[in-house]
């Protein structure tokens, strides 16, 4: 120790973890230290960043640890600086030091991030021969990272662009700290890195001086092209010409779902959609996802084909100097959807999306980067003025939830729900969930999730897992892979589907139980068997699940044909209305097709759904409210066949009526409680309350033969079901004192139904939690699982500092 005019100065080590590699971290410590005239070193190692330091006072320690708080660069994540004294170093200057690997060490790994403003500036700069127009220009600001990256530490001999050698002026400017591309692992120019080619569907060239303009025109013509970008392929046309999206929609055989568009130009977007700041800094930030917008009700100014009768559509920004180039080019919005078909995972090899894609794309813009990890765009939507992540994969995964606690040497891998596939492990203090992996129904899919967790397991340093969760279905192929995976079965721990959905939304949280959860959706196997799907549970303080309430039990007839045709389910509501009171006098069948919407149901189909039931062939027993949604949205005559997930559901919220859902936040929402809606009738059974969702059924198809607006039936409806989670939660809440309420599962995607839940509780003083952070889908099942199983095992130590040398700042 040196004593300085009786100052006490020390070296000291600095400590930082987070995503501290790959987002220009060293060089903003370098420049950081020089200004404050600090002497030393810095250096990546597969456990963060460390510095060590030259003799400093302890002011000076902590104006250094606050300038790296308050300064680091953006794409940059803290979250955590430690420091601790060491043996006095003489330093002369401030240096960068060579990466080491550390073994047994971990490291947050950073997502792609969107070409910078400067990076775009390079590609438009007619006088930078190296990178005008260069599509794979990057910095340390910006461009790919996780779907480059093979091995950490994340430096150029561990990534896919080992095989390109740096030219004598991307090195240069590689090796001076000064220099925004000090460091950039991806750094390439014209002369050294990757190239672009334009290709017939066979893959013959078409053009390698200015694919991208030349492609730009054959969009123009009606062409549809692949394009090889950050994560995978995409699917680009003319967004404007119905002609062309029709083209794409019977290629790709997708005949209804909306296509997520691209535009550069925000005051395209200001005119015909709604969009507040919060929703364009989502818009523009370095994650650049697809945001759903409302429409404004204007003009549509695209093809009807991009999204029909849908209020929202999925829009995104360029983030790639691909796309910004191809809309140098190009004046109108252009589809850009994922590079697969149906639900399989993107395609992101040259060869692969040949062999795929080839009854979709005209041609192809392919190149030479290899994509290490495949990464489909993420959609979020704003919520609450908060960013609430629909599909998370670019730019937010690999990006852990932060839990409560830590799990010290311990580790969960928890494999998710079949369809919208994540998985999630769960180590230190940190719940890292996969990209979107997608529905588990196909060979690629698997093959995606083997290649997927091979890789993370890797990347942060896990062999083992001491505890491999599941969902409770034995045919989930997720099920099948977790009993496959481990070598002892007492390692498994199955987690009931809707628990995993109120779990989640704890996780990520923070939530401090008991709580009352409604985990409402489509489909999810419960402990007694049959299929759950309007659950609502009172969770106590040691995440013990009771069941309080669901629906009614009916029959699934045909089980995945129910799910897939909705005037199936709207035949069960019926048949049982039939039963409890036929003021016809009519025959089953016949009064079931005298009350049927003009579906598809044929006397013989109905007589066949009828017979199922009765003969119990086929037709389990489910709560789900996905189907109810289903039954409703068909008997309206609004979906009869689902071609996706969600189909009839979706169109069923569309059809609420604008100018109610403006007035509803202005009005009291006590004119919705007591006028706009449903009587409810909640039986108590058993200490159990059971929604009458028949009568509810009953009062719909009653305002439909009066000819009451549609638009007013279904608003009603969902007016209906969220005063009934008001309801429960006041009784069940005050007899139980319980304050904190979680929504999850996929119906919550519904934005009206989850708005008026969220203020009719807020209202009533209830604190509310969904989720934002995972999808409210099946897409943060896994999340839920792997919390649900390392709590239920003592595996999290709650309040320590685990593994954090020093002391933390
Ligand atoms: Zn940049
Ligand atoms: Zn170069
Ligand atoms: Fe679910």
């Amino acid at each position: 120790m040196i004593m300085e005019n009786n100052i006490k100065k020390s070296s000291y080590l600095i400590e930082i973890e987070g995503i501290v590699q790959g987002v220009g971290f060293r060089p903003f410590i370098y420049g950081l230290a020089n200004r404050l005239k600090i002497a030393g070193t810095v250096s990546n190692t597969t456990g963060g960043v460390i510095i060590k330091t030259g003799s400093l006072s302890h002011v000076e320690l902590l104006s250094f640890i606050k300038n790296i708080r308050d300064k680091s660069p953006a794409p940059s994540v803290i979250e955590n600086i430690s420091s601790k004294e060491i043996p006095q170093v003489k330093y002369h200057s401030f240096t960068i030091e060579k990466s080491s690997k550390t073994e047994n060490r971990f490291q947050l790994i950073s997502p792609d991030i969107a070409t910078c403003e400067r990076c775009i500036e390079d590609i438009f700069n007619v006088d930078d021969r190296r990178r005008y127009e260069y599509p794979f220009t990057n910095c340390t600001n910006c461009g790919p990272r996780f779907t480059i990256i093979k091995e950490m530490p994340y430096d150029r001999p561990y990534t896919t662009m080992d095989r390109f050698k740096m030219c004598s002026r991307c090195r240069a400017e590689y090796s001076d700290p000064s220099d925004r591309r000090f460091h950039a692992q991806p750094n390439a120019c014209k002369e050294c890195g990757p190239e672009l080619l334009l290709t017939d569907k066979t893959g013959n060239l078409i053009d390698k001086k200015d694919p991208i303009k030349r492609a730009a025109k054959l969009i123009k013509e009606g062409k549809i092209i692949g394009i090889k970008s950050l994560g995978g392929f995409q699917i680009v046309c003319d967004a404007v010409s119905e002609e062309t999206v029709k083209k794409l929609r019977k290629r790709k055989s997708r005949p209804a779902k909306p296509f997520a568009i691209m535009t550069d130009d925000i005051e395209w977007i200001r005119k015909y959609y709604r969009l507040s700041s919060r929703e364009t800094a989502s818009l523009m930030s370095a994650r650049a996802p697809i945001v759903l917008l409302k429409k404004n009700g204007s003009t549509y100014p695209l093809s009807r084909a991009v999204s029909f009768d849908n209020k929202y559509e999925g829009i995104m920004l360029p983030y790639t100097p691909i796309h910004h180039i191809l809309f140098k080019y190009t004046v109108y919005p252009l589809v850009m959807t994922s590079g697969n078909i149906s639900e399989e995972p993107i395609a992101s090899g040259n060869d692969d999306a040949k062999e795929r894609l080839c009854h979709i794309c005209d041609h192809y813009l392919i190149h030479n980067r290899d994509i290490y990890s495949r990464y489909d765009d993420s959609v979020v939507r704003i919520f609450m003025d908060k960013e609430m992540v629909l599909r998370r994969a670019r730019g937010y995964a690999p990006y852990p939830v932060k839990i409560n606690g830590h799990l010290g040497n311990k580790s969960v891998l928890a494999t998710g729900a079949q369809e919208k596939n994540t998985f999630t492990i769960l180590t230190r203090k940190y719940a890292i969930s996969s990209q979107h992996i997608g529905d588990l129904d196909t060979c690629r899919s698997l093959e995606f999730f083997e290649d997927t967790l091979k890789n993370y397991k890797s990347l942060f340093g896990l062999d083992d897992f001491n505890i491999t969760a599941h969902d409770m279905h034995p045919d989930y192929r997720s099920t099948k892979i977790a009993i496959e995976s481990v070598k002892d079965s007492h390692s498994l721990f199955p987690v009931q589907h809707h628990m995993a959905h109120i779990a989640s939304v704890a996780a990520e949280n923070n939530l401090e139980c008991p709580l009352i959860g409604f985990a409402w959706d489509g489909t999810g196997y419960g402990t007694d068997g049959k299929i759950w799907g309007s659950e609502i549970f009172e969770v106590n303080s040691d995440l013990d699940f009771i069941r309080v309430g669901h629906l009614m039990e009916k029959a699934l007839p045909g089980a995945a044909a129910a799910i897939n045709k909705p005037y199936r389910m709207t035949a069960v509501y019926l048949r049982e209305l039939w039963k409890r009171n036929n003021d016809d006098n009519m025959g089953l069948v016949d009064y079931i097709h005298a009350n049927m919407a003009h579906g598809p149901a044929t006397m013989e189909e109905i007589n066949a759904i009828c017979s199922q039931i009765k003969t119990n062939f086929n037709s389990p027993l489910t709560t789900s409210m996905g189907r109810l949604f289903d039954a409703v949205s068909s008997v309206l005559d609004c979906t009869h066949i689902n071609t996706f997930e969600g189909e009839a559901a979706i169109s069923l919220e569309m059809l609420i009526e604008e100018k109610y859902i403006d007035d509803i936040f202005k009005r009291d929402l006590k004119t919705i409680e007591k006028k706009y809606r449903y009587d409810t009738i909640i039986k108590k059974s058993s200490g159990k309350f059971i929604i009458d969702d028949f009568n509810l059924f009953r009062q719909i198809l009653d305002d439909r033969k009066k000819g009451t607006r549609k638009g007013l039936i279904s608003f009603k409806f969902h007016n209906t079901l969220a005063c009934i989670v008001l309801e429960i939660s006041m009784d069940h809440g005050i007899s139980k004192k319980i304050k904190s309420i979680a929504l999850s599962g996929g119906v919550f995607q519904n934005n009206y139904l989850l708005s008026l839940c969220y203020a009719l509780l807020k209202n009533n003083n209830f604190d509310v939690y969904t989720n934002l952070k995972v999808p409210v889908n099946d897409g943060g099942i896994s999340l839920g699982q792997a919390y649900f199983a390392a709590v239920k095992n003592n595996l999290i130590k709650k309040g320590e500092n685990y593994n954090v040398p020093g002391n933390s700042c």
